[in-house]
């Protein structure tokens, strides 16, 4: 073992890194023998939403939300629907027109728009825990400035960077990208029991909302979609808990394989909707 390495601990993967090196999320570096993010603040992408669109069901409906992104991401799903941003690192900060915005500034345009039905931020389109020093910094502004604050993530960062944040978030939607390990691991790259875990305790703090992407050939078997279903009605809030099944697209290194049946999508929300009372079919 290499002794100047240094371990971080912000997801599951607890990269090893030598000086000078990047995690496998391409935003986490070792930088002068500690651990930094070096996408902190840098946006690939403002918007202001439909919080409809993160998705969020039942969490301040037909309301805007402004949300913003970095780029980087731990997981490597191969169907990724944002790959331009969630596969880019440092180097490819400028061709993506990656600018800086503290939190004073990006918290300052927020309260702006609120004449405009905006009630606060969403962390989104990358992996945004990566960076979770300004999730943290910009949402506490937020709620100082008496906003809200949504979190779109895979769920695969430590509880430690979670009960970070918890304090500062009113909402979440977490992918839960299957229900099987050897998918999580295998192909997507994940950690099935860590996002369990992250769910099973941001649910009961937090607005919670789940979303599982349908692939076909992957994860759209009733089996997985019911074991999940069945997962989600066990936690706190139980039935209640809105579940988003949403459609497919062929994207990045899925290209195999046409977009998700519309009918199955709706088969499989019958199958879930025996445990959940809130299942949502998206991007139909
Ligand atoms: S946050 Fe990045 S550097 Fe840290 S363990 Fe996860 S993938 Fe590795």
């Amino acid at each position: 073992m290499d002794d100047n390495k240094i371990e971080c601990r912000v997801c599951f993967r607890h990269c090893r890194l030598a000086e000078g090196e990047t995690g496998a999320c391409r935003t986490r570096k070792n930088t002068d023998g500690a651990i930094q993010s070096i996408n902190y603040g840098m946006l690939t992408s403002l918007a202001l939403d439909p919080i409809e669109k993160k998705p969020l069901a039942m969490f301040c409906p037909g309301s805007m939300i402004l949300s913003a992104g970095s780029f980087g991401c731990n997981l490597h799903c191969p169907f990724c629907q944002n790959h331009e941003i969630s596969y880019a690192g440092e180097a490819d900060a400028e061709a993506l027109n990656s600018k800086y915005i503290s939190p004073e500034e990006l918290v300052d345009t927020a309260y702006r728009l609120k004449s405009h039905g905006n009630i606060g931020l969403a962390f989104t389109y990358n992996e945004p825990l990566m960076s979770w020093e300004y999730v943290r910094d910009a949402a506490r502004l937020s709620h100082e400035k008496g906003m809200k604050n949504v979190l779109v993530s895979n769920g695969t960062a430590e509880l430690q960077v979670l009960e970070e944040i918890l304090p500062f978030m009113d909402a979440m939607n977490i992918d839960l990208k299957a229900f099987d390990t050897d998918i999580y691991s295998k192909i997507l790259g994940g950690d099935l029991e860590q996002t369990k875990s992250f769910i099973d305790t941001a649910v009961r703090h937090v607005h919670m909302e789940i979303t599982t992407l349908i692939v076909p050939g992957l994860n759209d078997d009733d089996g997985q979609i019911e074991d999940a279903a069945e997962w989600i009605a066990s936690l706190e809030h139980g039935r209640s808990i809105p579940y988003h099944l949403t459609r497919f697209f062929p994207r990045y290194h899925m290209t195999d394989r046409d977009a998700t049946d519309v009918r199955r999508l709706f088969a499989l929300k019958a199958i879930a909707s025996k445990y959940l009372d809130n299942v949502y079919v998206g991007n139909v």
